[in-house]
């Protein structure tokens, strides 16, 4: 190991502190963690020099590849401006632009209003807030609670945790986050007392740190439709299945739904900064004009942020220079039967999951048991794949591939033969 690749991880291993992360083990003697140096289209580097497939898309941003020349000179013409400027009492040409297009998405009088802020948690957030707010001020204060799907997940902020259905990350804070009832299936909402719902948020068409679990086809457009039954708010959670992932711009386009609010983070820039948008209808905003306690106080710091508009606005453009769109279709289709092949020939793959460009395989033994968790197969099997040149993460025994859209079909083929070694 390099003497440089030593010190990083030893002032990594006295200082930092990782997300999701064992920090005991993450420090342990021996413990190796990869330094990863830099990126190029589909591949990263380690400081060690050797490459391997963004198999994950760096946790679900990366969009059209590393070091895009169109994002990168986009965020470099930004920064020669100035980095960031406030977007309380201003407003600049980016943020105006990009909210237009994001809009443009949508038929007119849909969602036609962009309330900007960092993270897929704060998207969210600021979805619950303007929710319950806007039943305050249209009459119905007592409508406040929200409604979420077991084992969904929407980010790990207070508002946004309390969701959050994986028992293994919320259950502790349960009893200090705002009431939220769960349900598994639309069935489960109709026995709900609705007047007292402001909304219900989804993961359209996949959960996905629930191991990546399609619903059935037709749900989305169900739910949307006991919503408008109800009187209750529709929000989608699209921080992961946005900007292509599933096939579509975003996912709720394939059953023709719109929804009340819309959350987007991750891959808004490319995958490149963290900003997010919470998209509304007319109709919500509106609500919020007049008296000025109507107004929606709540805003960060870094709401707009300039380099991270610069980015997002490249990046809708990449998908039109390179059709990203038009050319996922083929490489969707190779996913699908090089992960069909690689299951007839692996009988520890017991289910191949997949939405679009997003798959998961479950591990189990080939008794169709699974694992015991102690074993945390599915890491061992990520971990096996780095020395095939795959850099990806499991989900318990659901090993994630998840490609950036600008992946070629040699590099999808790529990621699947390491995969088959890895397993074998
Ligand atoms: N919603 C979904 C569906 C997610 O997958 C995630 C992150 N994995 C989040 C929200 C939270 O996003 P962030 O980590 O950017 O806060």
């Amino acid at each position: 190991m390099r003497e440089e690749t030593r010190q990083w991880i030893e002032l990594d291993q006295a200082h930092c502190w990782h997300p999701f992360t064992r920090q005991g083990e993450w420090c342990a003697r021996g413990h190796e963690p990869l330094v990863i140096a830099r990126g190029e289209g589909s591949w990263l580097w380690d400081s060690e020099g050797r490459k391997y497939l963004d198999g994950n898309s760096s946790i679900w941003t990366n969009i059209h590849g590393h070091a895009h020349p169109a994002i990168n000179a986009a965020i470099q013409e930004q920064l020669g401006k100035t980095a960031h400027t406030s977007f309380l009492g201003f407003t600049h040409p980016l943020a105006a632009e990009l909210a237009a297009r994001l809009c443009r998405f949508f038929p007119k009088n849909t969602l036609e209003r962009v309330f900007f802020s960092d993270d897929g948690s704060t998207a969210v957030e600021c979805a619950l807030k303007m929710a319950v707010q806007y039943r305050q001020q249209t009459g119905e204060p007592d409508r406040n609670q929200f409604v979420a799907f077991a084992n969904g997940y929407h980010g790990d902020t207070l508002g946004a945790a309390s969701l959050g259905g994986v028992g293994r990350f919320f259950e502790r804070f349960r009893g200090t986050g705002y009431p939220v009832r769960h349900v598994s299936s639309i069935r489960d909402l109709e026995s709900l007392p609705s007047e007292k719902i402001a909304g219900v948020i989804i993961e359209p068409l996949i959960q996905g740190v629930n191991e990546m679990r399609p619903w059935p086809a037709g749900m989305l457009a169900e739910l949307r439709t006991w919503c408008d039954e109800n009187g209750v708010h529709l929000i989608l959670d699209e921080v992961m299945t946005g900007f292509g992932r599933t096939g579509t711009m975003f996912a709720c386009q394939q059953e023709n739904v719109i929804p009340d609010f819309l959350c987007l983070a991750k891959g808004l820039t490319g995958g490149y900064l963290p900003l997010a948008a919470t998209l509304t209808t007319g109709k919500i905003y509106d609500a919020f004009l007049g008296a000025p306690e109507k107004a929606f106080y709540y805003g960060h710091s870094y709401t707009a942020n300039l380099l991270g508009c610069a980015a997002a606005i490249a990046s809708l453009d990449v998908f039109e220079s390179e059709k990203t769109l038009a050319h996922l279709p083929e490489k969707i289709s190779r996913l699908t039967t090089g992960l069909a092949s690689l299951k007839s020939r692996q009988p520890l793959v017991h289910e191949i999951r997949q939405c679009g460009f997003i798959a998961g395989l479950e591990l189990r033994r080939p008794d169709g048991e699974q694992f015991p968790p102690g074993e945390r197969f599915g890491e061992s099997v990520c971990l096996a794949a780095r020395d095939h040149g795959l850099l990806t993460r499991s989900i318990l025994d659901t090993v994630v591939l998840m490609l950036p859209l600008s992946s070629s079909i040699d590099e999808i083929d790529h990621a699947i033969n390491a995969l088959d070694a890895a397993l074998s």
